[in-house]
């Protein structure tokens, strides 16, 4: 499958719609007067007094069963339990920062066998780290240079057309320009003075396999860096992607690996994580304000050591027999059918797709969205629901998109009963 870019552009711009109206659905419950007086309180009350306040409640925040997945709007992920422990203790001492970083990234590297690692706050901030160390290593430059004087340096990175994404964004701030091609013919012919990167974005379509778009760049001594953040499982991209040879491969933390949601991972050659820590916080460089808290680094080893403690098996939980479950509870309502899929690249667990006939249930894809989204519980779809297939779900207009991985003990059954009640009953939701 491919996508043009102007499809990309045309599906962001509906899931930013779609969680926009996310945002209006649960709405803003004014808070101040409650929370302003027990805010004074605090100070008077016992410590132990704080441990139970729900802050969700206090704030007028509409908790959500996640129906959809590890997205970023929906606060990504639950964290494994030993990733909540481990950053409940890390937050009792004080550290040294550096010193955690570094003995944090020589533990996760050695744990995912690759030379060197680093805890970034999320995909993105290993995506600009990882432009910062190629900039530095083809300038020999200082920090300080990156970005404003990167116009006067080497800074061009190479990217297929079909890999421009909005996470590209992020690799701007340290002031690299693109270079595109399309195919591997333009890109032999792309590599020039000022090549400093080629970038790789796995879970878009390719006209350059991964063996090529290596050997090809390596034989320029150019470093090749890839955007894998929601690619665990399976557990074995933790190290697939450094063993092929990629000099520097980013994971989102929050996402699949169930990590803190605002870190994730940089792995890679020494030399060139060496780099990324050299403009990371707490030094003055283009990551100054890209700060990993001790918890939340703390929290990333963890992470990775939950899903070393997983098999291929076990990562899949006991997600099929959720996605069952809810095609169970629907199987018997007119025109309905349903299906499991994995997709192949990322987010690769079961997702139940339901498709329906609008004429015989008497609503619209939109109908049940909005309908569970502004229920009791509010409920939020897979923003694959009534979309043309996309990155490897085959929805379309009338389907619905159920991601069973985020959903918490027992809210399959909810989630199912929900859907079966909106599509049984032809009353317009
Ligand atoms: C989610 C995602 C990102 C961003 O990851 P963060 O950890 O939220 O910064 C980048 N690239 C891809 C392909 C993603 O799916």
């Amino acid at each position: 499958m491919t996508l043009s870019n102007n499809e990309k552009n045309l599906s962001r711009r509906r899931f930013l719609q779609w969680s926009q109206a996310a945002m209006a659905a649960v709405g803003a419950t004014p808070f101040l007067g409650g929370a302003a007086r027990a805010l004074g309180a605090t100070t008077a009350a016992p410590a132990h007094a704080a441990s139970h306040v729900d802050y969700y409640e206090k704030l007028g925040v509409t908790k959500i069963i996640n129906a959809a997945g590890t997205l970023t709007v929906y606060t990504g992920s639950i964290e494994a339990p030993i990733v909540q422990q481990a950053a409940t203790e890390a937050a009792k001492h004080p550290v040294h920062l550096v010193d955690l970083q570094r003995k944090a990234g020589a533990y996760i590297a050695s744990k995912v066998q690759c030379d060197d690692a680093l805890v970034s706050c999320g995909c993105c901030s290993s995506l600009t780290l990882a432009a910062a160390a190629c900039m530095q290593a083809a300038n020999n430059c200082s920090p300080r240079d990156i970005p404003q004087n990167a116009s006067k340096m080497k800074n061009e990175v190479i990217i297929q057309r079909s890999h421009r994404a909005d996470y590209n964004h992020s690799m701007y701030s340290a002031g690299i320009k693109f270079v595109e091609v399309t195919g591997l013919d333009e890109y032999k012919a792309a590599f020039g003075p000022n090549t400093i990167q080629a970038h790789y974005l796995n879970s878009y379509p390719s006209q350059v396999s991964h063996e090529d778009w290596l050997s090809v760049a390596h034989s320029h001594g150019i470093p090749c860096s890839v955007d894998v953040a929601a690619e665990i499982p399976p557990i074995s991209n933790l190290w697939n992607f450094t063993k092929m040879g990629f000099d520097l491969v980013c994971f989102s933390g929050g996402k699949g690996m169930r990590g803190p949601q605002n870190a994730g991972l940089l792995l890679g050659k020494k030399k060139y994580i060496d780099y990324a820590l050299a403009n990371d916080n707490p030094g003055d460089g283009v990551g100054r304000g890209m700060k990993v808290a001790k918890e939340q680094v703390v929290g990333m080893a963890a992470a990775v050591d939950w899903v070393l403690s997983h098999t291929e098996e076990t990562m899949q939980g006991d997600y099929h027999k959720r996605a069952e479950n809810i095609a169970r509870i629907v199987k018997n309502v007119p025109s309905v059918k349903t299906e499991i899929v994995v997709p192949m690249i990322a987010n690769h667990v079961p997702h139940l797709l339901i498709r329906f006939d609008p004429a015989v249930v008497g609503k619209s894809t939109r109908d049940i969205v909005t309908a569970l989204r502004t229920g009791k519980p509010s409920i939020e779809l897979n923003p694959n629901t009534g979309h043309r297939p996309n990155q490897g779900i085959p929805s379309d207009a009338n389907t619905l998109v159920v991601g069973v991985w985020m959903l918490q003990p027992g809210e399959d059954t909810i989630v199912g009963n929900h859907i079966h009640a909106l599509l049984s009953n032809k009353k317009k939701a």
